[in-house]
């Protein structure tokens, strides 16, 4: 085993703070990876406060992990020591399944996920990425081109394929108009990947402040969406709407605002459910609701490869893991342009 620190929360009220435990040695089929950036994602504040109600503690967070290969096992054959690496939310999955022989590991009833999830080599819990170095399967690690910027590639591990996936899933294309709900980590890769897809981009936002942003990212128009009378104006017009928010907030809002047959997609996970939604919204035009997980992690590379084409990588703010806070509460304030990315470098000995 190897001594390994990072920051842990003890309980859902207790903040981050300084923790010291033990990985495996790698196992043939792994590769160590000493993390240089972490991404912080609203997961980790849902988690950390077990807003889910699955938390087990102590939780070292973190599903947004980039960093170099420091050790490969005797058997790993698409990786080696110095290669720029990433993980995302997930470290295993059955592998047999339907789900996984599709590629949508994600789906797999037996998905291992990065951390508060049981470690199936030692039987205890997986922590993450909020750490000094990780050991994972060479499965579920992903590489990333030189043409990309480490720190701010790291957000594309969760906040970019959870917003990728579904914009291929549902195939938007040029021509297409999509709504954007929220312009926070997700949003604004959402923002990115939708306008690179040459869709017309709208940004549904609660934050005046956020507009000028939102067309520099990408989007083509916003719509304040405390204000019925620009909402309105949109009525039965969008392909397909994907929805950010981390809060419990009114749908009804966003079916009317689809075309026929159109979809509004819902990737963001609020502790509290979402008002029911008004049947006749959906019936009359054969509108649908739909949610969506992560990705698979074939997509999750070819995210990553299509994001080096395109020079795409997330708009970060660097603090050192002493921050992380400070972070979580202006992440909660949706006061985070757009994404907090974490420098290991910071870590000091517990
Ligand atoms: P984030 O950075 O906090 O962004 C969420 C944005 O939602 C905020 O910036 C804000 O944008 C808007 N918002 C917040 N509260 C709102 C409210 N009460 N009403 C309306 N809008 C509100 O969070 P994130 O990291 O992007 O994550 C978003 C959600 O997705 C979280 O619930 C997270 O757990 C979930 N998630 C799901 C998956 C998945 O696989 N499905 C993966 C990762 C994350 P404006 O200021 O523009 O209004
Ligand atoms: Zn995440």
């Amino acid at each position: 085993m190897q001594k390994t620190i990072g920051y842990a929360a003890h309980t859902k009220t207790s903040p981050l703070a300084p923790f010291s435990f033990e990985r495996r040695e790698p196992l043939p089929n792994d590769v160590q990876i000493k993390i240089l950036f972490c991404g912080v994602c609203h997961s980790d504040i849902h988690q950390v406060r077990n807003e889910w109600g699955n938390s087990t503690f102590p939780m070292v967070p973190g599903h947004e992990i980039v960093g170099k290969v420091t050790q490969v096992g005797s058997e790993v054959t698409r990786f080696k020591i110095g290669d720029s690496v990433g993980v995302g939310c997930m470290v295993g999955s059955c592998g047999t399944c339907p789900d996984c022989q599709d590629n949508l590991e994600q789906y797999c009833n037996n998905a291992e996920f990065t951390y508060n999830s049981p470690d199936k080599h030692s039987g205890g819990t997986n922590y993450g990425g909020y750490s000094g170095q990780i050991v994972v399967n060479q499965d579920f690690v992903l590489h990333i081109s030189a043409k990309l910027d480490l720190a701010a590639a790291a957000p594309l591990l969760c906040a970019g394929i959870t917003t990728y996936s579904p914009l291929k899933h549902w195939n938007v294309s040029k021509g297409d108009k999509v709504g954007i709900v929220g312009l926070g980590g997700l949003g604004h890769m959402a923002i990115k990947f939708a306008h690179a897809f040459g869709a017309h981009v709208v940004l549904f936002t609660t934050s005046p402040g956020k507009t000028e942003d939102a067309k520099r990212i990408g989007a083509d128009d916003v719509v304040i969406s405390k204000n019925p009378e620009e909402m309105d104006k949109h009525i039965a017009s969008f392909d397909f709407i994907l929805s950010t928010v981390a809060a419990s907030h009114n749908l009804d809002a966003y079916t009317a605002l689809l075309k026929r047959d159109g979809t509004l997609c819902l990737v963001g996970v609020p502790d509290q459910p979402h008002p029911s939604p008004a049947i006749g919204n959906l019936i009359f035009k054969r509108r649908s609701i739909a949610g969506s997980l992560i990705g698979g992690i074939k997509e999750t590379q070819e995210m990553l490869d299509f994001c080096a084409e395109h020079a795409i990588t997330s708009d970060i703010e660097m603090i050192p893991i002493q921050q992380i806070n400070e972070a979580y509460e202006r992440v909660l304030k949706s006061d985070v342009k757009y994404r907090f990315v974490i420098d290991l470098a910071s870590l000091t000995e517990v």
